[in-house]
């Protein structure tokens, strides 16, 4: 998979796509994540890639025609039309589930926005899906279009060590994960919960899949509405909430 960031901080970017887990897959080819900045595609001869607002209100809006030079060169030079997605807090918000999808997608573009946003016109031309990383305001797409790319870059075969280390995690399944404990086995007077020491898997398992649900049941009860639960887990879930669900987790 190839996902490129249309932005005119591409140093930003990369201060995180060369670190950790996302920078090891990028060096071992599990994924191609590059930055394009737009401000290599302006024809302005002062290299302007923003101008005030017809409005009349503060700040600088993106101008159209970088922009969607920059896509261009962009198709042009990978012989697609990569989905083009623009991370706007008038989007749609991002979800596990359309990180799933974007995940099977073989070319991604993400434009991030900055300042007041991005000319209209170019929205019209290009229609990106917008996606937003929450009911607030950023001062640009920077961090959302890198939080959309980590998410899928999660889910492409060979980032991570095995399918297991995702599909487990909260929301893969509309469910929350179990609580999670390492070394040392007392800190401050709290103990892991034995059953973790016990050497068996299967109780391990059944203890797991228990605090899963009790912990959405809980905290997000939304989510259990969409789950997909096995008999046993409409079962258990049954009994937990009327043994356990006032219980502090
Ligand atoms: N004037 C715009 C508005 O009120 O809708 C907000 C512009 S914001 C200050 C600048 C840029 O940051 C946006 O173009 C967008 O790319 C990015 N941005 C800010 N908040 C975001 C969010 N919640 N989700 C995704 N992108 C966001």
């Amino acid at each position: 998979m190839r996902i490129n960031i249309l932005t005119l901080f591409p140093d930003m970017c990369y201060a995180y796509l060369n670190e950790s887990i996302i920078g090891r897959a990028r060096k071992n080819k599990a994924i191609e994540i590059e930055c394009m900045n737009i401000r290599d595609y302006t024809l302005d001869k002062h290299n302007r890639v923003d101008d005030s607002p017809y409005s009349g209100t503060t700040g600088m809006v993106m101008q159209a025609q970088p922009i969607y030079d920059c896509y261009m060169a962009l198709c042009e030079k990978t012989q697609t039309k990569p989905h083009l997605i623009y991370m706007s807090p008038q989007g749609k918000t991002l979800t596990e589930q359309r990180v799933k999808e974007l995940s099977k997608m073989s070319d991604i573009a993400i434009l991030c926005g900055h300042y007041e946003g991005v000319d209209e016109r170019v929205i019209e031309e290009l229609e990106p899906e917008e996606i937003s990383c929450g009911d607030y305001v950023l001062t640009g797409g920077e961090l959302p279009a890198l939080m959309l790319a980590d998410a899928v870059a999660r889910l492409v075969e060979g980032v991570l060590p095995n399918e297991e280390a995702y599909t487990n995690e909260s929301h893969y399944n509309y469910l929350l994960e179990a609580p999670q404990y390492t070394r040392p086995y007392e800190w401050r007077g709290r103990k892991v919960p034995d059953i973790l020491l016990s050497g068996n898997h299967k109780a391990v398992a059944d203890w797991k899949e228990e605090q899963s649900l009790l912990r959405t049941a809980r905290r997000r009860p939304d989510m259990l509405k969409k789950a997909t639960l096995s008999e046993k887990q409409k079962e258990l879930l049954k009994e937990l909430e009327h043994s356990l669900i006032n219980t502090e987790i």
